[in-house]
């Protein structure tokens, strides 16, 4: 369980490897695994000695069981409210807090059980193993919570503009304040405050959408989902933005290939349009091919730069639009093997693919792709949807 604050303190070197989605699904694995080992623990000292149910009487027991009694109850309500978050109607925010609190408790309730019971920390280097995994907990919190937004304090950006885009999106561009900006690899994201202190707890993820070579500003493209991304609109230019990143292993740049194609669904364009303006602006010959699926034209973000790229790049357009307009000649309805047929050349079983969107597309994508015997290693994809 303390193992678990590693996992999710955003080390790169942890994260690095997998990407934040794997490293997530891992994270929620575990906890299950977890929660077994520590229900099978008073249980099978109930089973073996029937006296020791009174343990679990928070009146009468002893504090030991107490705080191994509170940190089985804090860990099952931290997994119930993961499990369950919508229907217990709990904002993101607010179950982020929550989590972090369970999660600090669990691991204490269950340090102050390992002392008061005695049996684990009985020699001196037992002991010391308990204070050193301790200790190191401590600096995980420290670091994520203290460190680290020092850290962000003295590298501030600023809001030059939010602008509207087509399909209910903003464009949102931050200049760095006082510092050379940020490097990264096109595809990847940042978490960002706008109009917040980084000690905040108010966060959100986002892919860049400019080009990776660009040093002087980096771009965000947003659509309105909730409370903070349908507020954008109102932000004012000059406001004081903290951008934490870059993270994520959504890049040609760790998968290279001969060709590349680009499947994004609605607002999963972002980290794409990243990766063509940065093979634009390293004039990459490379051939690829865009399958950009929305519910209609009128919902289809950046598509006159997308055209501007078409003359720059090697790249081929297909827009498949769910409800498209009279005399429309190009693809509808949803991304299905037909398309894929009809487009996807010679050259698909060279190429990397590349898929972002809505997660009912993008697992009909993969599956479809692994219907067409293409490897699995071949096919990336960024979920926005992971929390
Ligand atoms: C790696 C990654 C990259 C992303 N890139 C983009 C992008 O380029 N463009 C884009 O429009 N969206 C992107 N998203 C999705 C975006 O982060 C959420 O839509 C946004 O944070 C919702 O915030 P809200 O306060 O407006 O909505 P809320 O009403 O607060 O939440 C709506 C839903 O969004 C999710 N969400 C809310 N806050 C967060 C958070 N802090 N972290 C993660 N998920 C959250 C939750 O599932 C929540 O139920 C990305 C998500 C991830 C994980």
């Amino acid at each position: 369980m303390g193992l678990q604050f590693a996992v999710v303190s955003r080390f790169s070197s942890v994260n690095a490897p997998y990407g934040l989605d794997a490293v997530l699904q891992y994270h929620r694995a575990i906890s299950f695994v977890a929660l077994a080992f520590v229900l099978a623990h008073p249980t099978i000292i109930m089973i073996r000695d029937t006296a020791q149910l009174e343990l679990l009487n928070p009146i009468t027991a002893p504090w030991r069981a107490r705080f191994g009694l509170a940190s089985v109850v804090a860990l099952v309500l931290l997994i119930a409210t993961s499990v369950w978050r919508t229907r217990f109607r709990l904002a993101y925010e607010w179950w982020r807090v929550l989590h972090g609190v369970l999660a600090v408790a669990i691991v204490v309730t269950a340090l102050l059980h390992i002392e008061g019971v005695g049996y684990y920390v009985d020699g001196p280097w037992k002991r010391g193993f308990w204070v050193a995994m301790s200790l190191a907990l401590v600096a995980l919190l420290a670091n994520i919570r203290i460190v680290k937004p020092i850290r962000l304090l003295r590298r501030p950006w600023r809001v030059e503009s939010v602008r509207g885009e087509p399909g209910d999106t903003w464009v949102l561009t931050l200049v760095p304040d006082g510092h050379p900006g940020m490097r990264f690899f096109p595809g990847q994201f940042a978490w960002i405050r706008i109009d917040r202190s980084p000690f905040s707890i108010h966060e959100n993820p986002f892919s860049m959408s400019s080009s990776a070579d660009r040093t002087d500003a980096i771009e965000f493209t947003i659509s309105s989902a909730g409370d903070f991304t349908s507020t954008l609109g109102a932000v004012e230019p000059g406001t004081r933005a903290f951008v934490d990143g870059p993270y994520g292993v959504f890049t040609y740049e760790l998968n290279e290939g001969p060709e590349f194609v680009f499947v994004a669904g609605g607002v999963g364009i972002a980290p794409i349009l990243s990766m063509l303006r940065t093979m634009a602006e390293r004039d990459d010959r490379r051939p690829c091919l865009l399958l950009y699926a929305n519910p209609s034209w009128d919902d289809v973000a950046h598509r006159d730069e997308i055209d501007r790229l078409v003359e720059q790049l090697d790249l081929r357009v297909v827009h498949v639009l769910e409800d498209p307009p009279a005399g429309w000649d190009g693809e509808s309805g949803l991304i299905d093997d037909d398309v894929l047929e009809r487009h996807l050349g010679r050259g698909q079983h060279r190429a990397r693919y590349f898929i972002c969107g809505p997660p009912p597309m993008m697992v009909a994508v993969e599956e479809l792709l692994g219907a067409r015997g293409i490897p699995g290693e071949h096919v990336d994809h960024e979920r926005f949807d992971i929390m």
